[in-house]
């Protein structure tokens, strides 16, 4: 249809078919060109196709011996466990280590010649690899083979004494012989598992036995994996004991201070009126000697060492135990702590704070984290991440000293926060200096806009309540309302502050 209407065109009027051919002749050049490209896209897909399998062989071999890899492995087990089902047969993953010792000379020998004794025994392994058996050279000093059952009862006490035997013999150098020792573990398909990772973790684990009692050769029983498991229980245990203990010591000199933040509206006659409290963490550090040591002089110092971290930890495990003993007050509302920038995108806390909520799920929207600009938009990516897998886990996001940073605020849409509060810089001289209100207004308008509560902080004068609210602004902290204050100081400030009091007049 189309070439013919062309045709019609080009015959019908001279003055049209100069363009219309020119226009051929454009297509022509561009149908050339993407017909290059693609053959060019093609050949790249083929390079790549080639690298790929090229990549492929070089990790499916170990470069010493030239046997399998550990890549292999894998796939050779639930190949051989479905063949050896069919027969109701099975087979034993042998997992060979060369011991301590030969790592330890190989540091002495010369690399060619621990590469050629690696190669040697590699070698004497697979005089084993008959019929449907394989082998692996699945780590530096380690070798892997799968052995299937014979017809004769204990078929593979007697193979794996012959393996033994085989790698027990002296090499043989000019001027000098070595023996090789090995440990070695067993498990046996299908009776230690089914599954090929847990075939293969099972025979780790009896290699773990034998490496530990000094012992030639284990076959996987279930008591050593409870073993296994009470080990790690107990590492686990041990760490938490040994974290409690300094955390406990943490406490000696460390305390947190809780400074309310009142959320506020307007009355029928105008007048702010208290909604409800919620509270923001603040560490106080009370120096041996020194005395009280303000967080602005030691916590850059703690971020600058790394001891933020564990600083932070003690924060988050006094701020929950303190959510946890205020779980029923009447009119708090929620606890907000402080994350250092390092801290939040590391990843240590969203770890943390999920394994706590995994136990603790009435936690669930009863925390805020507070963060500075610096931690949300300096790698932006991640702390987008971590914003995400907060919030799924029912943690608020607060963007803390809002308006000081010198990133674009344009990145703000990026993320979901809840909250943001509005720096006191700002809140100083408002409402008199007009820079202020403007500032706050837009603040105000941009919080609004996506959604999020705005507070103000660093509040002093009773004139900047009524000004702040009318312009919107929700939540209101500073020392005009209190200062940060010990727990018992916080609860009979909460006791004293009930929802529909009026708190101009407090
Ligand atoms: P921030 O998070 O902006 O905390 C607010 C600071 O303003 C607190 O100082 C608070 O005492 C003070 N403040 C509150 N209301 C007023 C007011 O009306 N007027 C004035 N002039 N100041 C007010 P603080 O406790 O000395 O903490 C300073 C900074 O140290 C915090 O600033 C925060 O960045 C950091 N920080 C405090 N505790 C922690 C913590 O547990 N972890 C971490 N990572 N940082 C913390
Ligand atoms: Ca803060
Ligand atoms: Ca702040």
């Amino acid at each position: 249809m189309v070439s013919l209407r062309l045709q019609d065109n080009l015959t019908t009027s001279e003055e049209e078919s100069e363009p219309l051919q020119a226009r051929l002749k454009s297509l022509e050049l561009e149908n050339d060109h993407l017909r290059q490209k693609i053959e060019l896209q093609s050949q790249e897909n083929l390079i790549n196709k080639e690298n790929r399998s090229e990549a492929e062989k070089r990790l499916s071999f170990n470069p010493v011996s030239g046997l399998p890899s550990s890549y292999q492995l894998k796939h050779a087990i639930g190949g051989l466990s479905r063949s050896v089902q069919k027969k109701n047969g099975g087979f034993a993953i042998v997992i060979i280590q060369l011991d301590q010792a030969f790592a330890m000379l190989r540091k002495s020998l010369k690399a060619n010649i621990s590469e050629w004794l690696l190669y040697q025994i590699g070698a004497r392994l697979t005089e084993f690899v008959v019929g449907r058996n394989r082998l692996f050279h699945s780590k530096d000093l380690e070798f892997i083979l799968l052995i299937e059952k014979g017809n004769v009862v204990d078929y593979f006490d007697q193979v794996l004494k012959l393996i033994s035997q085989r790698l027990g013999e002296k090499h043989i150098f000019s001027g000098f012989n070595l023996t090789i020792r090995a440990n070695i573990g067993v498990a046996v398909f299908p009776q230690d598992a089914r599954d090929k990772s847990k075939l293969l973790s099972r025979a780790d684990i009896a290699l773990g036995a034998a490496i530990e009692q000094k012992r030639q050769i284990v076959f996987f029983e279930e008591k050593l994996e409870h073993q296994v498991n009470e080990k790690i229980n107990l590492l686990n245990a041990l760490v938490r004991g040994i974290e409690a203990a300094a955390m406990e010591e943490m406490s000696q000199q460390f305390e947190l201070y809780f400074q309310p933040k009142l959320r506020v509206s307007l009355d029928d006659d105008g007048q702010p009126t208290l909604q409800g409290v919620k509270a923001e963490a603040l560490i106080r550090w009370n120096h041996p000697d020194k005395g009280l040591v303000s967080p602005m002089r030691f916590i850059p110092l703690a971020e600058e060492t790394g001891l933020i971290l564990p600083m932070d930890k003690w924060v988050l495990y006094q701020g929950i135990a303190a959510l946890r003993r205020w779980r029923d007050l009447d009119g708090f509302e929620g606890l907000s702590i402080n994350i250092s920038a390092g801290q939040f995108q590391s990843g240590d806390m969203v770890d943390l704070i999920e394994a706590i909520l995994k136990q603790e799920t009435w936690l669930k929207g009863k925390l805020t984290i507070e963060l500075t600009e610096t931690g949300l938009f300096e790698q932006a990516e991640l702390a987008q991440s971590m914003v995400k897998r907060f919030r799924a886990l029912g943690v608020k996001i607060s963007l803390d000293d809002f308006g000081t940073g010198f990133s674009s605020l344009s990145h703000l849409h990026k993320f979901r926060l809840d909250e943001i509060k509005i720096d006191q810089s700002f809140i100083r001289d408002f409402p008199e200096n007009e820079a202020d209100r403007a500032i706050v207004d837009s603040l105000v308008q941009m919080a609004r806009d996506l959604s999020m509560e705005i507070v103000a902080e660093g509040v002093e004068r009773k004139e900047q309540v009524l000004p702040l609210m009318q312009r919107g602004c929700t939540n209101l902290q500073g020392f005009l309302f209190a200062p940060p204050l010990p727990e018992k100081a916080f609860l009979d400030f909460l006791e004293h502050h009930k929802k529909g009091q009026a708190i101009l007049s407090l």
